[in-house]
């Protein structure tokens, strides 16, 4: 077993400076030197998990292998580094307390009295320990929240007993701060990084690598008077500025910045040759595009920035490999049932509907599938958007008008989708969801097979409700294929209507297995269809 090296990130000043993805990015950087890592988020809130949370609360829920329902982080993590994170990877003060309250109801204290220091701190650290069991040569630590933050004080005294006990060659703590620039002064100023490590110090932190948001590089001064003011080498204050194009020009950015030097030369680790190229590539796809495509996706929430970050990234990354720059036109399903389609959708080239639970926005969506339906636009349903295509087509094409899901009508007399056998006695609503990555069988000849080029895959799931299988023969006999099937063939995973250009609706998320390395096949192949439907429609590309 190696001696992993621990890296540290904590914010300052604000929320929203992209922690989440400086620590991907990070692991990128050293990944692309040879090196393993592991990365994990501390979220210090006390939800067990963000599965109850709503998006306005939290944005994008993101579902790892083993079924875990973490932070968004997550999904920057996977597609920006190797490993297939897991629950492991993402902790929250309410699983620390959860386990911590158990072990005293247990009587595992032995009438001591439980305290934070030092049992909420030892707890957080074997969350940390138990990455080793993956070996990795770093473990990069994402402490959630902001400095100054009452939640995130025992995280902090956590790693601060680790710098005490493993020393500065194996523990390395990374500041992300904000230099604003003030526009009445026109100057980029650097008092509110001085405070926010003023306040990390007062926690027993000193930061060895500072990272500073700022709109413009800094200058060579400015970094000389931070490290002044902060205790920091020069060479150790890195400049994140604002990336235009593509989050996944970060890493090069930072690369350039020198951060996965510093922190090698920091914690003593050879200075490996660095292969970056596949990254260099899909940089200049998304530099040099060939052309664009507008693609709608019909959501409640599309005026969050991140309550479908993983369905615009998988998008994204389908536009990479088809060399083209994707617009999003996003609609809001309650103002589709109103309008007319027709205008709306003039210039779309491909539709998606995500995932989403209740019954708002349900008639605008299935109004949306039924124009996509109708007029040969590809179309991409996902989890609830599949299921919309399911109860779009019952009462279209099957004529059952009444047809609905027992989600949004209980006592429809065409349950077209309803609850899963094993969801009936369910009671609680955290971590109680079908939920992780469960095989599917292809059927041969099907649009699925040909994208997947494959007979069985794995995909993760978050749903209660599933297509009824009592229906299977009706859909199929009025022309909605069955294409993919659970192994017992007792769950319906994708439909497809051979009679049209592309359309597929999956019961399954396929937006949290794409990376801009290793990209999805079911979101390239929906471009590579928007991409001929806008040649044949629109006579090019835009
Ligand atoms: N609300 C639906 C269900 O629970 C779909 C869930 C989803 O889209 N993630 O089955």
């Amino acid at each position: 077993m190696k001696q992993p090296k621990y890296i540290f990130i904590t914010g300052g000043v604000s929320s929203s400076l992209g922690k989440g993805v400086t620590v991907a990015a990070l692991g990128c950087l050293l990944e692309s030197r040879g090196y393993s890592v592991a990365i994990q988020k501390m979220d210090p809130y006390i939800n067990i998990d963000p599965g109850t949370m709503s998006p306005y609360q939290h944005g994008e829920v993101y579902v790892t292998s083993d079924g875990a329902e973490t932070d968004l982080d997550l999904g920057y993590y996977e597609r920006f580094t190797s490993p297939n994170y897991s629950r492991r990877n993402s902790v929250t003060t309410g699983q620390i307390y959860h386990a911590v309250i158990e072990r005293e109801r247990r009587g595992d204290y032995l009438g001591r009295t439980v305290q934070v220091v030092p049992h909420i701190t030892n707890e957080i650290r074997n969350r940390i320990y138990n990455l080793e069991k993956e070996n990795p040569d770093f473990i990069i630590v994402e402490i959630g929240g902001t400095v100054g933050d009452i939640e995130s004080v025992p995280f902090l005294e956590a790693i601060r007993q680790m710098r005490y006990e493993f020393g500065n060659e194996r523990t390395l703590f990374i500041h992300l701060t904000l230099v604003p620039t003030i526009s009445a002064a026109g100057e980029a100023k650097t008092k509110p990084t001085q405070h926010s490590v003023k306040e990390l110090l007062s926690l027993g932190i000193q930061p060895d690598v500072l990272v500073c948001r700022i709109r413009e590089p800094m200058t060579k001064e400015m970094k000389a008077k931070i490290s002044l003011f902060c205790n920091v080498k020069e060479d150790c204050v890195i400049s994140a500025v604002d990336i235009k194009d593509s989050i996944y020009e970060i890493p090069k950015m930072y690369k350039e910045e020198k951060l996965d030097e510093v922190v090698l030369k920091t914690l003593k680790m050879d200075l490996r040759e660095s292969n970056f190229s596949k990254w260099e590539e899909i940089i200049y796809k998304i530099k040099n595009p060939k052309g664009s495509l507008r693609i709608a996706i019909v959501g409640k929430y599309i005026s969050l920035q991140d309550a479908y970050r993983s369905i615009y990234e998988s998008l994204s990354h389908g536009g990479i490999t088809n060399e083209l720059k994707l617009e999003f036109v996003k609609l809001n399903p309650e103002e589709l049932e109103k309008k007319n389609l027709q205008q709306v959708f003039q210039n779309i080239s491909g539709i998606l509907v995500p995932g989403g639970f209740g019954e708002r926005g349900i008639e605008g969506k299935i109004r949306a599938i039924e124009y996509a339906r109708i007029n040969n636009i590809p179309f991409f349903g996902i989890c609830l958007g599949m299921q919309c295509c399911v109860i779009e087509f019952a009462r279209n094409v099957l004529g059952w008008n009444e047809a609905n899901s027992t989600e949004f009508n209980p006592t429809t007399p065409y349950p077209v989708i309803s609850l899963l056998e094993e969801q009936m006695e369910v009671d609680r609503l955290g971590g109680t969801m079908r939920l992780g990555s469960f095989p599917c069988i292809l059927k041969e000849g099907s649009l699925a097979h040909k994208i997947y080029q494959s007979s069985q895959i794995m995909e993760r799931h978050r749903h209660r409700f599933e297509f009824t299988l009592k229906y299977k023969k009706d859909f199929e006999q009025k022309g909605m294929l069955i294409s993919g099937l659970s192994p017992d063939e007792k769950l319906v995973e994708i439909v497809e209507i051979p009679s049209h250009k592309w359309f597929i609706g999956v019961q399954f998320h396929p937006e949290f297995q794409s990376k801009p390395t290793n990209p999805h096949p079911l979101f390239v192949e929906f471009i590579t269809a928007a991409k001929e439907y806008s040649i044949q429609n629109f006579g090019g590309l835009s």
